[in-house]
């Protein structure tokens, strides 16, 4: 009877119960999300540091039909957990590649860079460079414009595999950037031996550093890391002209945030185009 209770404590646990439950209708309703095609992607453009503009990042949006737009750190976690992110991950990068396709034809777009987000859950897939190649196959992108944003937690899991992947790709001209640099947990001493182009500085470091906090030290370090590396260093999440100044006193190649560009539907890019 006392082993019975015990069990009883442990399953009812109410708040998990909701968690699991919200979980479950999450889900459900991504399912249906994904046959009813709410999910679109948005795209942040990136400027060269004197305002170019360089590229754009494709971001995942949700239009709810009831709830409106669900930010992704709602849904991504939970595309994740389940798997679902395999199914999402795809789409986002044929989307992404169907753009940066049409974009080769047009002489004011052709040199721009397309940047996409991949999961971890995505990327330790042993098929994931098939799929990559066949996205690009199929769309008829150009390797060399697509780059492909990592974090530092996928990095260290499983060194030599993550290694040989991104040789893979780089081999055909696919380019790799490391997403929220510095929040993580990234290695030096294995760092020069992926195959990277760019440091993406997390903006939480560009937000420190006007509160004259440690930011301005790490952003330093970064800039000065990537180049010993040979890679280019972009600074995320510049709402201001004091952080852009910031930014471009340190040395930073390029930027990103709300003081260029929101993230913008396709249709809005076009008067970035010149
Ligand atoms: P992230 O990759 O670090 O993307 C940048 C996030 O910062 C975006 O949020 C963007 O809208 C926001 N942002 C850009 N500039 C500024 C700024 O100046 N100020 C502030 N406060 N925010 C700025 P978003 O679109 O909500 O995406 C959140 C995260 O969701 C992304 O962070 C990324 O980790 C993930 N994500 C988005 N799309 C995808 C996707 O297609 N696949 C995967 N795996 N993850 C995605
Ligand atoms: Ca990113
Ligand atoms: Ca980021
Ligand atoms: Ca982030």
């Amino acid at each position: 009877a006392k082993a019975a209770g015990r069990n009883n404590v442990s399953f009812f646990d109410p708040a998990m119960e909701a968690r699991v439950s919200a979980r479950a209708m999450l889900e459900t309703d991504m399912r249906r999300a994904l046959a009813n095609q709410e999910f679109e992607l948005h795209y942040q453009p990136l400027a060269t540091i004197d305002g170019k503009l360089a590229g754009v990042e494709a971001l995942l949006r949700w239009r709810h039909p009831q709830r409106g737009m669900v930010p992704p750190v709602e849904f991504i976690p939970v595309a994740e957990e389940t798997n679902m992110i395999l199914h999402l991950g795809c789409w986002v990068l044929m989307e992404a590649c169907g753009l940066l396709s049409r974009w080769a034809d047009d002489e004011r777009t052709a040199r721009l860079e397309m940047s996409v987000n991949v999961s971890p859950v995505q990327f330790h897939r042993p098929d994931f460079v098939e799929q990559v190649l066949d996205v690009l196959k199929q769309t008829g992108a150009r390797p060399d414009r697509l780059r492909l944003e990592l974090t530092e937690s996928l990095l260290i899991k499983d060194v030599e595999g993550t290694i040989q992947k991104m040789q893979r790709l780089r081999e055909v001209g696919v380019r790799f950037a490391v997403d929220d640099f510095g929040t993580g947990y990234s290695s030096l001493s294995y760092l020069h031996r992926l195959p990277l182009s760019q440091l993406k500085i997390d903006r939480s470091f560009i937000w420190d550093a006007q509160k004259e906090g440690h930011g301005a030290a790490i952003v330093r370090m970064i800039v000065g890391l990537g180049k010993t590396l040979g890679m280019s260093v972009l600074a995320e999440g510049v709402e201001t002209p004091e952080q852009l100044a910031f930014v471009m006193d340190e040395g930073c190649h390029y930027y990103q945030g709300y003081l260029y560009s929101k993230p913008l539907p396709e249709d809005r890019l076009a008067v970035f185009f010149s």
